[in-house]
Formats: structure tokens, sequence, C-alpha cells
């Protein structure tokens, strides 16, 4: 049987994406993907125009959310929630928490900006987010390319806003056990998001797979837009090791800013078990 065209990641206007959510439903169609799944940070606002879409293009979609939590050594590690009830009291009120230290995040990052020479980082990331609790790096990184200091948004990420560099803060998310008992008592499959792209050790891996196993949390994403082909075999192997089933993302944010663009990912080792076949 040919294997679903799913993708279980990306985001719309409503968090850090460049498309509202109802443009995003349509080019995911046109792109063939056959069930769609919006992940949002930390937000459900853009849930219910997505559904509308897809419910009139006639594509499958399942209520998603990408939570940052912190993890161990100030490390934030994305855990994506896929088939949660958006209406969810516990869920509702735990991400709107994580949200409101968004903007005064944004205002520690504007004044570390404002050291190395970029200066009104704060007004201009809050143009492009459109709202104070939503205020991520990808806008301050918009802005920044705005303003000619670098060609692209992944530039300024290497030389101002990753861990480690002049605009990072460091900030406290949710915990690992707050989102997977939200995400739980909401109904969902709790899955990490892209596990190459944190910088932790082997040990320091394994320990955060293990106690999100124990607290419930189901899936991996084995396919992402940022996996290189050796990720996609480690996090393959490491689905078999916990029994986790798997997730396939393209983690798309908007034409031109993206690794690749919705739905066009290989497909997942036959042997292992997408996290969707349960919604099928
Ligand atoms: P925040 O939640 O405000 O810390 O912003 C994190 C977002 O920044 C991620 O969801 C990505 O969209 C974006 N991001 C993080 N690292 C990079 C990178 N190296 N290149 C481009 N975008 C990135
Ligand atoms: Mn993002
Ligand atoms: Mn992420
Ligand atoms: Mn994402």
């Amino acid at each position: 049987m040919k294997p679903l065209n799913a993708d279980m990641h990306c985001h719309s206007t409503v968090s850090d994406g460049l498309l509202a959510p109802a443009d995003l439903v349509r080019r995911a169609q046109g792109n063939g993907v056959e069930l769609l799944a919006l992940t949002d940070h930390d937000e459900l606002g853009g849930l219910a125009e997505a559904r509308a879409t897809a419910d009139e293009v006639a594509l499958r979609f399942i209520d998603g959310v990408e939570i940052s939590i912190s993890w161990g050594d100030d490390q934030t590690v994305h855990i994506v929630a896929l088939g949660i009830d958006p209406a969810n009291t516990a869920l509702v009120e735990g991400l709107h928490k994580v949200r409101s230290g968004r903007d005064a995040r944004a205002g520690r990052m504007a004044a570390e900006l404002d050291k190395v020479g970029i200066h009104g980082a704060y007004e201009g990331a809050l143009r492009h987010a459109g709202n104070p609790a939503l205020v991520s790096r990808s806008h301050f990184a918009r802005y920044i390319v705005e303003q000619g200091h670098v060609k692209d948004v992944k530039s300024v990420f290497d030389y101002w806003l990753a861990k480690g560099k002049p605009g990072y803060v460091e900030h406290s998310w949710a915990t690992l056990e707050e989102a997977l008992g939200w995400i739980v008592g909401a109904g969902g499959t709790a899955v990490i998001a892209h596990p190459g792209r944190y910088r932790l050790s082997k040990t320091e891996r394994h320990e955060l797979f293990a106690a999100f196993k124990d607290l419930g949390g189901r899936g991996i994403e084995v396919l992402s837009g940022s996996h290189k082909d050796d990720e996609v075999r480690e996090y393959s192997r490491i689905a078999r090791e916990f029994g986790f089933l798997a997730s396939r993302g393209s983690d798309f944010h908007g034409p031109g800013e993206s690794w690749i663009d919705l739905g066009k990912m290989p497909d997942l080792p036959e042997d292992l078990t997408p996290v969707w076949s349960q919604w099928l």
C-alpha cells in the first residue's frame, strides 16, 4: 500500500509562520498532503480556521500544538501534541501561561541586541508578530534581515539568536511534566519534535526520552525538515528501542524560510508505526 503523505508539524501566522491558517491548508493540499496537523507554538488560535478550510478542500486534519519546555540546564525542547481537544481547559490555561513570558523575554532580548548595535528590535519584532504574547526569535530574525544586517534568517540565528549568541536570553518555559499532563489530559498524543536539533549528549538524550515515555509520551519525529539522513536513521533506531510511534513533519514556516515545503519528505521506514495510524 502506498504510504500516506502526512505532515504532522507546521506553523501559521498564529505563531511564527508566514501564511494564514487557511492559506497554509490550501498549500498543503496543493502539495499533495493527505493528512495535516497545524502545530503553532504554544497557541491553539489557528485551529478552527485551519479545520474549516481543510473541510472545504476535503483534506483530513488533526488539531495540534508545539509546546516549548525547558529541560535540564537551560535546554529548550519542543513537544508536539497531536489530536488534542482544543477546548480542554487545563491545556488552554497552561498554554496561556507559557505564552505570558514571551513579552518580557522579548524586551530582554532587545536590550541585549541594542548593546551589539541592533536597535529598535522590540518594536520591529512586535510588528512582525502582531501580538506581544507570540513574539518569537523568528520575528526578531525577520526584523534584523529587514534592517539589512545580514541576508537571511538563518544567518541571524548564527550570529545573534542561537544559544550562546549575544541576543540569546535564558527563559523558563513549561516543564516536561506540565506539558505531558496537559497533552494527555486533553486526549492528545505527545511527540518529541525534531530530536536532532537539541544540543544534548547521548546520555542526556536518553534521559529525556525515558522521562518523556514515563510521563505518557508516545511518539518521536523521525522525519523532520531539519533532519539529515543519519539523523533519520538514528531516530528510527530510537523509535524501535523505546517503542515510540513515528512521526513525519516538515516544520514548515513559510515559502523561502524553511528547510522543506509542506509534505515534501521521504516515507517513514516501513517497520515503524506511524503516529497517525490511530486516526485512520
Ligand atoms: P522561540 O520560540 O522564540 O525561541 O523561537 C524559536 C523559533 O526560531 C523556532 O521555532 C524556529 O522557527 C526558529 N529557529 C530556531 N533556530 C533556528 C535556526 N537556526 N534557523 C532558523 N530558524 C530557527
Ligand atoms: Mn518556529
Ligand atoms: Mn520546534
Ligand atoms: Mn515547529
